[in-house]
Parts: structure tokens; sequence; C-alpha cells
């Protein structure tokens, strides 16, 4: 199959700049919402410490990795040693351990990937998951917290994909579509990879960071301050790029053939990986690799008929963000 070639955006495109950026500022929280947030934290610290003073708290998720709109929810990981009870069990106490201290709709979700405690804060209304021990989630979220830092054309993108696959019904891993951390994912190597560069590939600098989880190396360059004007010779506006990168999913990626990798800010063939046959569920259609755990494909929960709905929901963003007369307003057109 020929690529088709890359087309270009409408001349017009900047018109739309201050628009997207008025809505990002809009998605982004207040300080309301961010004291809030820390009440829930305090709270929830006061009552784990009661049954278990030596665990250490840690947000994680877009609480923590500054892509967080007002909308999200706070992910909590602790970290404690566990006996020979189980994390399960740890779970299950926890969850009687906050129903009792007043926290609302606990539920410890045990059959999951990553066993959670959901629950909401009555004085906030906000829901939070609880795991344990998650500590390739922590590092995963500074990895992003650190990349967000270094050029805002990264949150303001990441900010305005993430509004768009809420809106348009894409950000649901449950129904096969794709999670926010895959979303980000997919942000930070689309501008690892624009001509001249707006990001670095932090991994493949020498490490300044290094945290080993379960036998997973976590290492990188986390000198951030070193990097500030990185992507400025990019002049690229948000509108163009926002373009650009529903573009580039809609008719430029190479679906059969390829996989993102923030970890080596390129792509890399799935035949390179061993991402060509299909193992159990693991289909592998369209394949984001995680920075670390680098067997892990944040796309495996993509099916037949989901990658349909995905590569039509870019398809029509890209064609939205050419031709529309109001696009700030019909690319986030509830679906
Ligand atoms: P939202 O604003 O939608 O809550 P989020 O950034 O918190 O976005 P989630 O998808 O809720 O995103 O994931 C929370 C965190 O959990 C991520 O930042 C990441 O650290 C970790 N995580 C989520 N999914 C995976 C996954 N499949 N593999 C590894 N880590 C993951
Ligand atoms: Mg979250």
């Amino acid at each position: 199959r020929t690529r088709r070639p890359p087309a270009e955006c409408r001349h017009d495109i900047d018109a739309f700049t201050p628009g997207l950026l008025a809505l990002y500022e809009s998605l982004k929280p207040s300080e309301e919402h961010m004291s809030k947030q820390k009440q829930l934290v305090d709270s929830l610290a006061k009552s784990v410490s009661k049954e278990w003073p030596n665990a250490q708290m840690h947000l994680y998720g877009s609480c923590a990795n500054s892509f967080g709109t007002s909308h999200s929810d706070v992910d909590v990981c602790l970290e404690m040693e566990i006996g020979t009870e189980g994390a399960v069990e740890v779970l299950l106490r926890l969850a009687d351990v906050l129903r009792t201290d007043g926290f609302e709709n606990v539920e410890a979700i045990t059959g999951a990937r990553v066993p959670i405690v959901r629950m909401s804060d009555p004085g906030s209304g906000f829901s939070c998951d609880i795991c344990i021990n998650n500590l390739l989630a922590v590092a995963n979220t500074k990895l992003l917290k650190d990349y967000a830092q270094i050029d805002q054309r990264l949150p303001q993108l990441a900010f305005l994909v993430k509004h768009w696959a809420k809106q348009r019904a894409v950000n649901e891993t449950y129904r096969g579509t794709l999670s926010s951390y895959a979303y980000v994912l997919m942000c930070i190597s689309f501008l690892q990879q624009r001509e001249p560069k707006i990001l670095p590939c932090l991994q493949a600098m020498e490490p300044t960071y290094a945290l080993t989880v379960d036998g997973t190396e976590c290492a990188y360059f986390d000198k951030i301050d070193q990097l500030q004007g990185f992507g400025a010779d990019n002049k690229a506006s948000i509108a163009e790029l926002l373009w650009g990168f529903f573009h580039y999913w809609a008719s430029q990626h190479h679906y059969k053939r390829d996989v993102i990798s923030v970890r080596l800010g390129k792509t890399i063939s799935k035949q390179e990986k061993s991402w060509t046959t299909r193992v159990g569920n693991d289909r592998h259609l369209m394949c984001i690799e995680d920075p670390f755990e680098i067997g892990h494909d944040l796309g495996r929960v993509v099916d037949r008929q989901t990658i349909r709905i995905l590569r039509e929901e870019m398809e029509r963003a890209a064609a939205v963000l050419q031709y529309d007369d109001d696009p700030c307003v019909t690319l986030f057109e509830p679906y």
C-alpha cells in the first residue's frame, strides 16, 4: 500500500490558534480545584496513616503529571511493605477503613490489571483511585511531567487532544479505545518527530535520574532546566500542530508496520518488537510502546472494530481543522 503524500494544512490555520489557546486555558484546573484536591489528599493520608503508619503516599496520573483538567480524577499510589497478606487483601482492608472514615462510593476493584480502590470525596465530589506499590506509574508520571516542562506546546496539544477524545468518546479503555496516558504519549512522540524537533528524546540522553522497579530500569535525563528553549527553532502554532497530529494518525501513520516509541523518539517496526503475531488477546493493531515497560503495548485494548472508530475520528478531526468554518467548536462536538 502506498502512503498518501503529506498534505499541507490550510493557509489560514493560525487564525484558530487564539480560540484553541482560550479553550486550553479554560480546561486547566483552577486554584480552587487544586486546593480541594490537596484537601482530599490530606484527609486520605490521615486515614491511611492510622492503619499503615509506614506507608508512603505518591500522587500519579494527571493530578501529578501536569496533564490534569478540572474533570480529572485523583490517582494515588501507596508504597508499603506487604507481608504474607497480598495487595488485594490490603485493598479490601483499605476500602473498609475509607468507608468508616466517611468517604463515599468506596469500591475495591481487584480484578483489573492494576487492582485499585475507587471512592469519591463527599467534600469535593472528586473521584479517587488508590493502588498499591505501582511505582512504574509513579515513574512514568514524572517522565510526562518533565516532558511537559520543556515546551508549552506539549501541554497545550495534549489538553486539546484529551478533551477531543473525551468529547468524541474515544477515551474509554474498557470499550476498546485509548487511555489518557496513551494520548499523551502520542503527543510526545509526535512533537519528538517534528522538523525541527519540538521535544528531545530524554531516554536517549545521558541519564540523570534512575529508578529500578521490579527489575525494570527507568532512566532518563531529567535536568529539564538545561533544555529550556529546545524547540524554539520550530515556530509551528498550536492550530497547525493539532491539525498535524490528527493528519498523522488519519493518513500518515503506518498502522500495519509501525510502533510509536517515546523511548526512542521515533517509530520502530512491529517486527523488531515481535508484535506481529497475535498472542492471546493482544492484537497490536495500533501500537504505542510504554516508555519503561517496553513489552507493554498501550494500544492492545484496540480491536478490529474500535480501530475503525478511532481512525474515522482522526479523519474527521483532521478534516474539521482543514475545512470547517468554526473548527474550535465543531472539533469538540459531543459524539
Ligand atoms: P485523566 O485526566 O483522564 O484521569 P490520567 O493521566 O490520570 O488522565 P489515566 O489513564 O487515568 O490517565 O492513567 C493514570 C496513570 O496511570 C497514568 O498517568 C499512568 O501513570 C498510569 N497508567 C495508566 N494506564 C497505564 C497503562 N496501560 N500502563 C502503564 N501505566 C498506565
Ligand atoms: Mg487519572
